[in-house]
């Protein structure tokens, strides 16, 4: 996703966490992402709180919650892992970060290509070619300059993701699975792979997500994302699934964007709708 306009508003927190240490009778201080970071075993590295006033702080006792989240996700094994070779070859192929293609930003791949709307493969975590692709995304991410960025908008057709929450989350996750949803939230939304003027458009998704994750050589994520950065995971995770944000889309904003594209010379019959309610 690029940079969005600020001024959306704040529907408020879900209680996740323990109040923020920071809180001085503000209403609008209040956590809305909880993270719990693991080591490469079952056993808790580190566990945070990022709260509406950007602060950060511990919640390591909240322990049962991660176990009973990882236990909910439902990810396959390493025999579903794409090989290394084969990994090796797609990681080669992504073009270069400055190469500038109509549609989209720098080094991205845009609607059109089929690898924007194909599911993409699990990898090992532990690849070196994985934290190369990561390196190759972070910047990419960077320099759009954009909030997220999935590994099959590089061109790489791999369950990779780039959000650039820095202070909040780690930046790079491999093979990330929902576990649970919650809520309604409308939010506008565009994307590095479809720049068409007046393409951005609000889109209806779940206020708060779950999310497990794998991290570039080891250990792993379980998230409790709420209102911006569940938005973000959102949009990530359909491109791994080889959906654009604009298949979400209904009615009457469905038709504006849409003959937008159309207008705009894109082949809207590689987006069929595909609305969440
Ligand atoms: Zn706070
Ligand atoms: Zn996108």
């Amino acid at each position: 996703m690029p940079l969005p306009r600020l001024g959306a508003s704040s529907p408020g927190a879900r209680p996740t966490a323990p109040p923020c240490p920071r809180r001085g009778g503000g209403a609008l201080c209040a956590p809305l992402n909880r993270v719990w970071l693991l080591d490469a075993g079952p056993r808790l590295a580190r566990a945070w709180a990022g709260c509406t006033c950007g602060t950060r702080f511990g919640i390591g006792a909240a322990a049962d919650a991660w176990r009973a989240h990882s236990d909910a996700a439902d990810r396959p094994d390493r025999s579903a892992w794409l090989d290394a070779e084969a990994l090796r070859a797609v990681v080669e192929g992504v073009p270069d970060a400055g190469r500038r293609v109509p549609r989209a930003a720098p080094g991205v791949v845009p609607v059109g290509e089929p690898v924007i709307h194909a599911a993409t493969a699990w990898v090992d975590p532990a690849d070196p070619a994985v934290a190369e692709l990561a390196q190759h995304m972070l910047a990419v991410m960077d320099a759009a300059p954009g909030i997220g960025l999935a590994a099959n908008q590089v061109g790489a057709g791999l369950r990779v993701i780039a959000l650039n929450f820095p202070k909040l989350i780690p930046q790079v996750w491999v093979n990330p699975v929902a576990v649970s949803t919650a809520g309604e939230w409308t939010f506008a939304e565009g994307c590095l792979s479809l720049e068409v003027e007046g393409s951005t458009a609000d889109v209806v998704r779940p206020k708060a997500i779950t999310v497990v994750a794998d991290l570039p050589g080891g250990g792993h994520v379980v998230v409790e994302a709420d209102e911006m950065l569940a938005r973000v995971i959102q949009h990530e995770l359909d491109h791994l699934e080889g959906i654009e944000y604009v298949q979400r889309l209904e009615g009457a904003v469905r038709d504006e964007v849409y003959d937008r594209l159309e207008a705009d010379g894109v082949d809207t019959d590689l987006l069929p709708p595909r609305p969440l309610r």
